[in-house]
């Protein structure tokens, strides 16, 4: 016996597979789905229950490794990003956690872009660097750097893209054939984009992670995580380390994240056309110096942004005004719409101050080599009206230049 599926056509689209996808309904026949706050299951009888427990029946046991509303969430995302299979953590920096005690060991050496989310940095630098993992941190754009980091021991080539809040894009078709070619795989963070840009599968990357904190949930309610894959790694890498290490997705968590997929597409096409459009409005802005957006025709990278994002920038921008961290604090200060925060990927547009929240922790050397200066506004553009959203922040965008 293994778990079923719900009984649809083979030919559907990812927006159908996003609210089709799953499990079938239970004997009560619920539209949507249930939640199962449980966290054991029962079996008819002990036989049955030994066979389970050894593997030899596929069924739901525990919740710390298996639960309906995990696999729910798991199964529609796997859909989403064109993977075999996928598995749910806690959060976005469990599936991290998963990911490296699933695939390596000590000695091994992982290629990472010096660009990537300040947690993943600490955790591949400090935390595995204690267990004998080592990192090398090369740059985002230039793959002649990923080529010459490469070692015997290279096992992982992890890159995030776009990245925040700078937006750089990497070229992930470039980076699987360096992964492959020195035997190793490529994981690639998902997490600014969604699969409903981008599918990182697509240009040959191993495995997708990402934080269903951002997007998949898409309105600011739970910190969710996963990692998307093939069947051979979920099932045979990563499940048998959840099992024991409890990295686990609750199914609370996974059902609002499931919830959250059902309109994934709708939201983040609607939210990054919002973006694009902010972009262009602050460029043209006498108060504001540059924007970064993928969007733009004056991103470095619009063109492979274009080709890998099926045409997207993405929801999330950044800006330089002219001045320095008084005139940004001023902008920020000024808006009564958006939400003082550090966060993206929520309906709510999210206005950050990066120098001096997310990227505070870093010596001002470090934060000028990553390009982050004191007058830098990052802005997660949510599905408010636009024309608030301008009047928002032109509020003290227009005081700054008057
Ligand atoms: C938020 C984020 C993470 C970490 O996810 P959590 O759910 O907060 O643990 C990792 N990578 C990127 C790009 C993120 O934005």
């Amino acid at each position: 016996m293994s778990i079923p599926r719900p009984d649809l056509p083979s030919d559907l689209r990812l927006e159908t597979l996003a609210i089709r996808e799953g499990l079938p309904p239970s004997p009560y026949g619920e539209n949507s789905e249930a939640l199962y706050l449980t966290s054991c299951f029962t079996h008819p009888d002990a036989a049955t229950a030994a066979k389970r427990f050894a593997d030899e029946e596929e069924a739901f046991v525990y919740s710390r490794f298996s639960n309906p509303s995990v696999t729910i969430m798991e199964r529609r995302l796997a859909a989403l990003e064109g993977t075999e299979d996928c598995i749910g953590t806690a959060s976005g920096m469990g599936a991290i956690l998963l990911l490296v005690l699933g695939l390596l060991k000590a000695g091994d050496h992982v290629v990472c872009s010096r660009s990537v989310f300040g947690s993943t940095i600490k955790l591949l630098a400090g935390e595995f660097g204690k267990f004998g993992v080592e990192t090398s941190f090369v740059s985002q754009t230039d793959v002649v750097e990923w080529k010459a980091a490469m070692r015997q021991n290279t096992k992982l080539l992890f890159a995030e893209t776009p990245t925040n809040p700078l937006t750089d894009v990497c070229d992930i078709q470039a980076l699987a054939d360096i992964a492959h070619d020195g035997g190793a795989l490529l994981v690639v963070d998902n997490c600014l984009c969604s699969p409903a840009l981008q599918q990182p599968v697509k240009f040959g990357a191993d495995v997708v992670m990402h934080s269903g904190t951002k997007f998949l949930d898409g309105q600011g309610r739970v910190t969710a995580g996963a990692l998307c894959a093939s069947t051979s790694l979920v099932r045979g890498k990563f499940f048998p380390v959840m099992r024991s290490a409890g990295i686990s997705l609750s199914p609370f968590n996974a059902w609002v994240v499931a919830k959250g997929l059902e309109t994934l597409s709708v939201r983040v096409l609607a939210q990054s056309a919002q973006a694009l459009e902010l972009a262009r409005w602050l460029e043209a802005h006498p108060a504001v110096a540059r924007v970064y957006h993928p969007g733009l025709a004056s991103h470095p990278q619009h063109a492979l942004a274009m080709r890998q994002q099926n045409g997207h920038g993405g929801a999330v921008l950044s800006f330089d005004v002219k001045g320095g961290r008084e005139q940004a604090f001023a902008v920020i200060d000024a808006t009564r719409v958006c939400s003082i925060a550090a966060n993206f990927g929520d309906v709510r547009s999210i206005i950050t101050h990066p120098a001096s929240t997310t990227h505070g922790r870093l010596s001002e050397d470090q934060r000028a080599a990553a390009g982050i200066t004191q007058a830098m506004i990052r802005l997660g553009v949510g599905l408010e009206h636009l024309d608030d959203l301008k009047a928002d922040l032109a509020r003290g965008l227009d005081k700054l230049s008057a």
